[in-house]
Formats: C-alpha cells, structure tokens, sequence
C-alpha cells in the first residue's frame, strides 16, 4: 500500500469506518480541529497553512462541482495527516491537485484522497460487470462525490480496461500516462502543442466542449500514439475532460 493509501487507511481505522458513507470530509477536518474556512483564492482550489497550534485548510468558494470540492478537502486533509512537520504551508492550484507531478507530498496527497473518497475495495465493487465510457467516469465520480478527474485517475491505475491519460494545459502536454500493462508508444509530445486532430487540440483551437452524449469521440491510434505499416485501422476514443478556468484538458484515450 502507498504512503497516501496508507494514511488514509489509518483514519478509517481510527474512527471505526470502513468508508465515508457515514462521515463527511468536513467531520474529519473539524474532528482534527482544523479550521475550515471558504474563501475566493486566486489560482488556486485549496491550501493549508500549519500554525504552531491550530492548522487553517482554505478551499475556493468559486469551485462550481460539490466532487472537485470534496477531493479539494480530502487532499488537504491528506497534508495535514503527513506533512504536517514538514512545511508551514502548501498551496493547490489544478496543477498539484492533478496528480503525477509536482513532486512527492502531492502525489501522497492525491493517493490519501483517493483512497478516502473511492476505498479500492469499494472502488472494485462498485466497477465490476460495467464496461469502460465516459458515462461510467460520470458514474464513478457521482457515487462516490468526487471530481471526475480524480474518479479517471483511479480508474487509469486500478480499473479493468486499459486507458491513457493526456494531461494539458495551455495548449500543451504536460504529461501522459497508461494503465500498468497497456504498452503503447505515445508519441513525443510532452511540452509540445497537442496533435493536430485531438479532440484536446479541438478545445484549444476552437472552445469546443462535446456534449455528455457525444463524449466518446473517434479518434485514430496515429492521433496520439506511434504506429507501424501492420498497425490494423481499430478505432480509438478520446474523451476531453476540460478544466475551462485553469484552461487545462485531461484526454482520455481507449480502444474498444
Ligand atoms: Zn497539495
């Protein structure tokens, strides 16, 4: 078990739950004593700010999905489980809140919310029998009151279809990753412009955001992979989740 996973595992023990049916985010912060408060922040969803005392978690009033809150809270409060020694204060814009980068504390941050929010046994549970959609992703992040990218992110590490990720923001790839065993050669992309004929690049070009019906859109596999002559023609799929305040995309790319 991961460090964030871990930690997360602890609380439920130490509060006697096995998941967060009975108990919200805000009980565990209130029952550590840390403030709460709501309040516009620039750039940014949430922050902590560890006093000598008391800790205060801030969370931007301006976040509109009740889920992106929510897994805002759970990884502040995944801070303050682990990090409390280390640092006086951290703050989370889009970037640090979507997972792989930026260092250690937030990757261990996002696995504690993770693991709060979506247990992995419970997240086995709830996923088994159903086939891979993007309709499934909305599925997944309104049972258990998440973001949507964060119910993707557990999906791309724990679930039974294989998917990749494409995370970008300001019109350019940040990073890529693929579900453990799916080996395709992305192409060299990372700091560069998405291709040409992604569903990402249709955002960026041209403000397009597909309704929940036409989510699935196809792609072909050269769109974003490399291909070789005997490369059969199967389609592709791109499911573009965009983030419009932070200007950021995460492509979800699948075959049937
Ligand atoms: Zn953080």
């Amino acid at each position: 078990m991961n460090k964030g996973a871990f930690a997360a595992q602890k609380i439920f023990n130490e509060f006697g739950l096995d998941d967060l049916s009975e108990f919200s985010v805000e009980d565990l912060i209130h029952a550590r004593d840390i403030i709460l408060e709501e309040k516009k922040i620039q750039n940014a969803d949430g922050r902590i700010v560890f006093g000598n005392n008391k800790s205060k978690i801030s969370v931007n009033s301006d976040i509109k999905h009740s889920g992106r809150r929510r897994f805002t809270l759970a990884h502040e409060l995944g801070h303050f489980e682990m990090h409390h020694n280390i640092n006086t204060q951290l703050e989370d814009n889009s970037l640090t809140l979507d997972y792989f980068k930026s260092g250690n504390q937030e990757y261990e941050a996002n696995q504690f919310a993770t693991e709060l929010l979506m247990p992995q046994s419970s997240f086995l549970n709830f996923i088994t029998g159903k086939l891979f959609s993007p309709a499934l992703l909305r599925e997944i992040a309104e049972h258990f009151q998440t973001s949507i990218t964060s119910a993707t992110f557990r999906y791309l590490e724990i679930g039974k279809h294989p998917i990749s990720v494409f995370y970008s923001k300001d019109k350019k790839v940040i990073y890529w990753k693929n579900s453990p065993n799916y080996f395709r050669k992305v192409k060299e992309i990372t700091r560069l412009a998405p291709p040409d004929d992604s569903v990402a690049m249709e955002f960026y070009k041209a403000g397009t955001i597909y309704t929940k019906n036409d989510s699935a859109q196809e792609i072909v596999k050269s769109t974003w992979f490399e291909t070789k002559d005997y490369d059969s023609a199967d389609a592709y799929y791109e499911f573009a989740i965009v983030t419009k305040d932070f200007n950021t995309v995460l492509s979800v790319v699948w075959e049937d």
